[in-house]
């Protein structure tokens, strides 16, 4: 598209950009970049720029390491912080081979392949992310603690520390890069933060998270502050978690509502929720990356526990808003930000597909409280956990071959090794928690 390429050039030079980062994600959502000046872009909006996928994790093996860049033009921007003279722009790319095939180590061809999968059947996704974070103060030597002082709680409305000023930059600087903000509050936890912006289709929404994440972390940076998006900083108090509201579009249509459906949902939704159900343990390993993810995944926070659906209830894995018509949607809400957004929304994309390919009924819908059934109440009704550890998710994902075909290959192979090692590494690890309990009993 050669008038693309010229506007970009155009724009580029009209906003007086000298720096372009070059952006991707290797396969546990890390943002890499690269940066060129700007007589290399005209190169770089070709695909030409190269550059050497060893050094980027779960990329390659050093024999085959030439990689291509190749920018997506929709996703131009100046970042808005950064002098306006010899301004910084940006561009997300995707990777491709040498010899001009995509890459299947990155993650954001990995999403467009289940987005085309789902465009084969006739369905565009939406996804609407609602990411929550941490402001910590940083020390004399800007290493983060884990200080807040702050004492406002959900929806507080008075500004009583940075936090809030900085949440305020935050949300002024997405608006200037043309994020369309929709909420921007306090949670509930002391230093808890979160940042709703409006649903898109599903690559734009995980270019976004990255986006978002970005700005976040560096306007904080600014206010002297620490933005974390890990699943669950501080014991005893509620974690951060990235609930993905999602919907499928057909001819233009919702087309998870239907008036006269079971709650008003079609049976695309229910299937799709059939779906979700279906293969949400073995997500947990994309969706909740981290070992530190499945902390936050216990009762008492928020968070979920159990894979169960309801309309009325706010505790269980999958929640249907009350909206209804255009604004249909699934809430799944067991992914935390410290996810690949690329990969999160491949595998649930491709779970809720295979729903409704293979027509998965989903379980009757729970609306009592989960958390006060017991053990056998639970297994009565057919209500399972999510697993409790990263090795238990592990576990799950390796059992499951649909989760891993949307991964592709390559992705899982890398993944699932990266994070065995992380296990393995960890399960050594002796805790305060132990030599507590232990040092004196024993
Ligand atoms: N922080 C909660 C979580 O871990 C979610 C709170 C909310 O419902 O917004 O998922
Ligand atoms: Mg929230
Ligand atoms: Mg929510």
């Amino acid at each position: 598209k050669p008038e693309v390429k010229q506007e970009i050039l155009k724009k580029a030079k009209d906003l007086d950009v000298q720096f372009i980062r070059l952006q991707f994600t290797d396969i546990f959502g890390v943002m890499k970049n690269v940066a060129i000046t700007r007589d290399q872009l005209e190169k770089a909006l070709d695909g030409e720029l190269m550059f050497d996928g060893s050094s980027i994790e779960g990329f390659v093996r050093i024999e085959e390491s030439d990689m291509y860049l190749k920018p997506d033009p929709d996703t131009f921007a100046v970042f808005p912080w950064r002098p306006q003279e010899g301004a910084v722009a940006r561009l997300i790319c995707d990777i491709y081979n040498p010899d001009g095939t995509p890459f299947s180590g990155c993650p954001r061809n990995t999403l467009k392949k289940v987005i085309a999968e789902a465009k084969e059947m006739g369905y565009t996704m939406n996804v609407g992310p609602e990411a929550e974070f941490f402001l910590f103060h940083t020390d004399q030597n800007g290493k983060p603690t884990l200080e807040t002082h702050d004492k406002a709680g959900y929806f507080d409305l008075t500004p009583v520390d940075q936090g809030e000023n900085a949440r305020r930059d935050m949300v002024l600087t997405l608006q200037q890069l043309g994020f369309e903000i929709e909420a921007s509050h306090h949670e509930v936890a002391p230093g808890q933060h979160e940042i709703d912006f409006k649903y898109d289709d599903a690559l734009t929404t995980a270019d976004n998270i990255l986006t978002f994440k970005y700005v976040v972390r560096t306007l904080a940076q600014r206010h002297g502050l620490h933005a974390t998006f890990m699943a669950k900083p501080i014991m005893g108090i509620n974690g951060s978690g990235m609930h993905c509201n999602q919907s499928l579009f057909k001819d233009g249509k919702n087309a998870f509502y239907d008036p006269n459906g079971e709650l008003e949902l079609s049976e695309d939704a229910h299937y799709y929720i059939g779906g979700l159900v279906k293969h949400a343990r073995a997500m947990a390993a994309i969706t909740n990356p981290t070992i530190n993810s499945y902390k936050r995944l216990v009762p008492g926070y928020e968070a979920p526990v159990y894979v169960a659906w309801s309309a009325r209830n706010r505790s269980p894995l999958i929640r249907i808003p009350a909206r209804r018509g255009v604004g249909t949607r699934v809430e799944m809400r067991n992914p935390d930000p410290s996810t690949n957004p690329y990969l999160a929304i491949a595998v649930m994309l491709k779970a809720g597909l295979d729903g409704i390919k293979n027509k998965i009924e989903a379980p009757k819908p729970v609306n009592q409280n989960i958390y006060e059934m017991n053990a056998a109440q639970r297994a009565e009704v057919g209500i399972d956990s999510l697993p409790g550890s990263l090795e238990e998710a592990l576990v799950e994902l390796k059992g499951n071959t649909i989760i891993q075909s949307a991964l592709g290959e390559h992705i899982y192979r890398r993944f699932v090794d990266a994070k065995q090692l992380e296990w393995d590494k960890y399960r050594i690890q002796v805790t305060n928690w132990e030599l507590e309990n232990y040092l004196t009993m024993f």
